[in-house]
This record gives structure tokens, C-alpha cells and sequence, in this order.
């Protein structure tokens, strides 16, 4: 009974490690819905300081809120590093400084789930 309940785990363990994560497919709607609402966190702007992003920066409010205009302060419409490669595909312009609430895509903020469906 030990060998077989040894076994089973094995097998289980073995197919989760074999089940491949759907993936993201780029499609940029998470982005392009929620991308003018959010918040920056306080590693975010630390960050930011350090690299010298001062056009990061610039498109925060004082509550920490992104994105703004720069000159006026006015949340936009969409955020402004959306990139579209093609009618597919988009990418993130800041990928590597990205706010955390990127990073950590779907948060609560986003509804936790993935707009197409596809991940999570
Ligand atoms: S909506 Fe889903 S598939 Fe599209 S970019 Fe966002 S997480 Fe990826
Ligand atoms: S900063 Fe990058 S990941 Fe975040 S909403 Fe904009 S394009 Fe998407």
C-alpha cells in the first residue's frame, strides 16, 4: 500500500511538473484597459529615482498615480508606453522598470483575471 500511494505522488508530482503554463499572448488588452489607472508602489518610485526616470516620474501624481500628463496632472486616457508591434501584439516600452502593478499583472486592480481569457 506504502509503494502505491509512493508511486501515485510520484506520477502527480510528475504531471504537474510536465503541464505546461498557458502563456501570455501579448495581445496588449490588459494594458490598453487598465494601463491609464494605476498605482505606483513605493519600490516603484524608488526605483525610479535611482535610474534617474525622471520621465517616469514626471507622469506620477503626488498620490502616486500613474499616468499623467506631465505638464497638467491629468490622468490619461491610456498608458503611454504601449507599443503595438503589429495588430496582434503589443509590448511594454519599460519593460525592464515596469510599475510593480505590471509586474505582478492580474492584481486585484485588474480584476485578477486575464481579458482574453487565455492565462490565470
Ligand atoms: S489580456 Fe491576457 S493574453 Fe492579453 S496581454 Fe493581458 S495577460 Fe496577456
Ligand atoms: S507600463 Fe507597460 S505593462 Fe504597464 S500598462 Fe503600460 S505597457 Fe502595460
Amino acid at each position: 500500500m506504502y509503494k502505491f500511494l509512493q508511486r501515485l505522488l510520484q506520477l502527480i508530482s510528475e504531471l504537474a511538473a510536465h503541464k505546461k503554463k498557458p502563456e501570455c499572448a501579448c495581445c496588449g488588452r490588459c494594458c490598453e484597459s487598465f494601463g491609464g489607472h494605476l498605482a505606483t508602489s513605493p519600490r516603484d518610485l524608488e526605483r525610479w529615482r535611482r535610474e534617474g526616470r525622471n520621465d517616469l516620474l514626471s507622469r506620477t501624481n503626488r498620490l502616486g498615480w500613474i499616468w499623467v500628463d506631465p505638464q497638467t496632472k491629468e490622468p490619461l486616457e491610456r498608458c503611454p508606453f504601449i507599443l503595438k508591434t503589429d495588430e496582434q501584439r503589443s509590448v511594454c516600452a519599460i519593460q525592464d522598470t515596469k510599475p510593480d502593478i505590471c509586474r505582478d499583472y492580474p492584481t486585484l486592480a485588474h480584476g485578477r483575471r486575464c481579458l482574453s481569457g487565455i492565462i490565470f
